[in-house]
């Protein structure tokens, strides 16, 4: 089932987006309709929510008093903490349920608000951002929802930037122009990418890259897009992989590289990513595993064949292909993955070398494949210089996961 999250500010137009969405036959989950039905008159949240914080939280006809309990929230960070912790796992509760509902094949929104605010993105197989323009966004309110300029104003202040929301957004749907314009971009959305991606998850499909070695000019949505992929991925596998890594040339700056996002999964043991809980989890959130392709070719400096076992996971997500491969730590492979990344990342000179070999490369490789297997050469020569670089800077693979935590 493929779980989409959308989000936008107010008044972008989050909420047209989700009803054509309904149209086109998606199960659309309001997390604001869930809020308020967690605590309506009745229920055993308001219930739980008044013996916390008492009568005064209630209006005259029995409701929640939306102002007064606000009041208390808003000046007591333990206070909201409470709150959450009796509302949240009542409405994951209420979504679980209704997601359960779902048709075999059926895509599944959540229209979630405050989505980037709570950082939710990873616990979807993709996130879908409206954004329009501020001004847009505050004009659109003021006419339709009779809010004044400074309410407006006001709201947008307390939600999450544009900038924070394009960095979570696999899909951004502008937002800028007439209501047809919308509707034809959620259209093509909906056919190219998410019942494409709802239909590769049904059959274990994976997307894959040009047949023949395609070179794009480096993008700088790249980091973006490779910190999407690990959260997403840290946050299925858990205690599964010791560690998750954005790797190869589009996770160095300035390379020229085939658009193809690589991704490394650390694993305590190789024997962990065989398990069916491991295969299974991976599939289910859109990371196929591909047979084949359990070794990287050994470097002559470290010929052991056992030094360079991996398994390999492709992405069901039609708009981005994405290699996973999972490796042991402490393994040959898992090592220089993140050897030559940090290195090619330091050294400008070795980058260009790199980037002018890939394209001369691109340019006599009849396929993809070839090309990886011609690129091979390379590395090998250029391995010492790496590892002189590694004990001149004390580069250490573990150091780069202190560094990234810090
Ligand atoms: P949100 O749910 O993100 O707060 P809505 O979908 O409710 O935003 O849109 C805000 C208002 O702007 C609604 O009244 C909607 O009909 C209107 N609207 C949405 N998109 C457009 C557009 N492209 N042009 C003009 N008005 C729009």
């Amino acid at each position: 089932m493929l779980r989409v999250g959308l989000t936008g500010g107010i008044g972008s137009g989050k909420s047209t987006v989700a009803a054509r969405l309904r149209e086109l036959g998606a199960l659309v989950i309001d997390s604001d309709v869930l809020a308020r039905e967690v605590v309506a008159p009745g229920s055993d949240g308001l219930a739980a929510v008044v013996e916390r914080f008492g009568d005064g939280v209630l209006a005259a006809d029995g409701s929640l008093d939306r102002p007064a309990l606000g009041a208390v929230v808003f000046a007591d960070e333990t206070a909201r903490r409470d709150l959450e912790g009796l509302t949240h796992p009542r409405i994951a509760r209420r979504t679980a349920d209704l997601a359960a509902g779902a048709a075999e094949g059926q895509v599944v929104v959540h229209d979630v608000p405050l989505l980037v605010e709570k950082q939710m993105g990873p616990a979807y197989h993709l996130v879908v951002v409206v954004g329009a323009d501020e001004e847009v966004r505050l004009e659109r309110l003021v006419r339709t929802r009779g809010m004044t300029q400074a309410e407006a104003r006001s709201r947008m202040a307390s939600q999450a930037t544009d900038g924070q929301r394009r960095a979570a957004a696999d899909v951004w749907l502008d937002n800028d122009g007439t209501p047809e314009e919308l509707r034809a971009e959620v259209d093509r959305v909906w056919r190219a990418r998410l019942t494409a991606y709802e239909h590769n998850l049904l059959t274990g499909s994976r997307s894959r890259g040009p047949r023949v070695p395609t070179l794009v000019p480096y993008d700088a949505s790249w980091p973006a897009q490779g910190r999407r992929l690990t959260q997403r991925l840290t946050h299925v596998l858990g205690a599964r992989a010791a560690d998750v890594q954005h790797i190869g040339s589009t996770s160095v700056p300035g390379l020229a590289a085939k658009d193809v996002i690589d991704v490394q999964v650390e694993v305590a043991r190789l024997e962990d990513a065989d398990e069916p809980g491991f295969v299974e989890a991976m599939a289910r959130a859109g990371f196929p595993r591909a047979e084949g392709n359990l070794q990287d070719r050994p470097k002559p400096q470290l010929p052991d064949p056992r030094q360079w076992r991996k398994r390999f996971h492709g992405s069901a997500d039609p708009g981005r292909v994405a290699h996973v491969h999972v490796r042991e730590a402490g393994s040959a492979g898992w090592r220089f993955a993140l050897l030559f990344r940090d290195w090619l990342r330091d050294d400008a000179e070795a980058r260009d070398e790199y980037e002018a070999e890939k394209r001369r490369l691109a340019s006599v490789s009849a396929s993809t494949p070839d090309y990886a297997d011609a690129k091979e050469p390379w590395f090998d020569r250029a391995l010492p210089r790496a590892e002189a670089w590694a004990v001149s800077t004390r580069w250490t693979p573990e150091g780069v996961r202190e560094a990234a935590d810090a």
